[in-house]
């Protein structure tokens, strides 16, 4: 097995007001047992997720979440089967992660979370230099998103507990990827602080 040398995680203080969180694809297809492309391990990041959430709100982040969300014919299917159809249950966000009606969620088609949808131009508008992702998948959808967001500059940070995949090799290939590639930094729900 190759070792794959990746930063630790680090202490993180970022402003409220000039960050905003994404969280990536916890809907439950993926992240509830019935989902149809279960993901065990995202399951187990719920409750880190929902602390992160909770910090941001109480510092002001804009908080964003991102919804896989395909017509019922979507070529995506050939590769993964169906899931996360429209309208459907399995296309909703967990409910232990439910948006609040200030929060932004963005449909979208494919594994980067700014593609076909108006995710940068509502960043833009939030005016945030600085992004935290969380979600799943972390080797898929999480990566693409913070590399599409990475490639527009933006800082990204990245807390380790809150991100999952099926295979260690995926989420050790994703942190590799995000810190390597697109100068993430890696930190957890604890050692982020988000203040004023
Ligand atoms: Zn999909």
């Amino acid at each position: 097995m190759v070792e794959v040398d990746i930063p630790r995680p680090i202490k993180v203080r970022l402003a409220g007001g000039d960050t905003a969180v994404i969280v990536v694809d916890m809907q439950n297809d993926f992240a509830h047992p019935s989902g149809k492309l279960f993901v065990p391990n995202a399951r187990e990041t719920i409750p880190a997720c929902s602390k992160l959430l909770e910090k941001a709100r109480a510092a002001g982040c804009r908080i964003f979440y991102t919804q896989d969300w395909h017509g019922r014919d979507d070529p995506e299917f050939a590769i993964w089967g169906e899931h996360a159809v429209g309208g459907t249950w399995g296309a909703e966000i967990v409910d232990e992660l439910k948006p609040m009606p200030s929060d932004v969620v963005i449909k979208k088609l494919r594994y980067d979370g700014f593609y076909g949808t108006p995710l940068e131009h509502l960043l833009r508008l939030a005016g945030v230099n600085n992004l935290v992702i969380c979600g799943t998948l972390a080797n898929i959808c999480v990566l693409h998103t913070a590399g599409s967001a990475a490639l527009r500059w933006w800082r990204i940070y990245v807390p380790v507990d809150t991100i999952s995949a099926l295979t260690d090799f995926d989420y050790k290939a994703a942190l590799r990827q995000i810190t390597f590639l697109y100068r993430g930094v890696l930190t957890s729900v604890d050692l982020l602080e988000l203040g004023s």
